[in-house]
């Protein structure tokens, strides 16, 4: 089916009488991806710098409320089941979702919290055709039209769009939005920018995770934390990163539990009630990061927690560079 670019805005204006609609909007110069209302001017395809993982784990989030009063105790769960659309997503971060699902949904445990927004929420991403200089999803197992994780993927092809429907709820999604079909010339379109899409940069990431499985004591560790700050950027900004604390906030007879975001870069993030800290300096949360990523996420799930956008390497503020991490962990000699 093919979208007119210049019929995106209507269309978003007839969405979000529908769906909680979200979408990437600049504000002062920067990309955020926000719930959009009628008239808000979006940016489909445009790299947030939060990623859209919020939408589905927010950076603080109530999980339920109570009371106690005459009448005893009542709680509210604030379980989100709202009919949501993320419009315009990148592929990185559309996959990225994917790998979350592992963790917040698997054979022991299920947080209904991130669930229930999931089922309700379709992904409508927006195919790279000119990669930054900073990604290299295809290093990691993807690429500029990965498709995993998304319900729908739009693929530019100029003044419009080619929309595919990925899943079945993406297709009953098209089906609803009467959009006209795509001819042949918009398919062979889309295929050639789908080729065109090249990446600059690369870095050879096979056998990381066996190379880690021998480096937990390795000096590596020594040196390369030294330049970081510990300001937690690189993971509140990542779209697979997915810490959290928990606090309960209460007052007299009425209270909440809230989710936050949390950094396995803090200090505290391990600091236990007793006082001892297993994670005593940046080395070890260097190399937690850095092991989780590489080594613990795939020997649970397969795949490794990340999916090239390059978030982390655009925003570090002392320019550590994942990319040069792999790099370096690869040239490590073994003792
Ligand atoms: S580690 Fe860096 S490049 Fe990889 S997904 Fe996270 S922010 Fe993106
Ligand atoms: S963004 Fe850079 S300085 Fe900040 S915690 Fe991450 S690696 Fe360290």
């Amino acid at each position: 089916m093919i979208i007119n670019k210049s019929e995106i805005a209507g269309l978003l204006d007839n969405l979000v009488k529908e769906y909680r609609v979200y979408a990437p909007v600049q504000k002062d110069g920067i990309v955020t991806f926000e719930q959009i209302n009628e008239g808000t001017q979006a940016k489909p395809g445009a790299t947030s710098k939060k990623p859209p993982k919020e939408i589905l784990f927010p950076q603080s989030e109530e999980l339920f409320n109570y009371q106690v009063d005459s009448q005893g105790l009542r709680m509210e769960d604030k379980i989100d089941d709202t009919k949501s659309v993320a419009f315009g997503v990148r592929p990185c971060d559309a996959k990225s979702m994917m790998l979350l699902d592992n963790v917040f949904h698997n054979d022991e445990y299920e947080d209904v919290y991130y669930t229930t927004r999931r089922k309700n929420t379709l992904i409508i991403s927006v195919g790279c055709n000119q990669p930054a200089s900073t990604c290299f999803c295809t290093s990691v197992g993807s690429s500029p039209f990965d498709t995993d994780g998304s319900d729908v993927l739009l693929t530019d092809i100029g003044d419009s769009y080619l929309a595919e429907a990925i899943t079945e709820q993406g297709k009953e999604f098209l089906c609803k939005l009467n959009l006209p079909a795509s001819d042949d010339q918009a398919k062979t379109k889309a295929e050639e920018t789908k080729k065109q899409a090249q990446l600059t940069s690369e870095v050879d990431t096979t056998g990381i995770k066996e190379k880690l499985d021998d480096m937990f004591d390795h000096p590596y560790w020594e040196s390369l934390y030294e330049k970081c700050l510990g300001c937690g950027a690189c993971t509140y900004l990542c779209p697979t990163c997915h810490c959290f604390d928990i606090a309960d906030e209460a007052k007299d007879c009425a209270g909440c539990r809230v989710r936050n975001w949390d950094s396995c870069m803090f200090p505290l993030f391990t600091l236990h009630g007793s006082g001892h800290n297993p994670r005593t300096s940046g080395k070890e949360r260097w190399r937690q990061r850095a092991m989780h990523k590489f080594n613990y996420f795939v020997e649970r799930y397969n795949a490794s927690a990340c999916v090239g956008c390059g978030r982390c390497i655009k925003n570090c503020p002392v320019n550590l560079d994942i990319r040069q991490v792999i790099a370096d962990i690869k040239a490590q000699p073994l003792e």
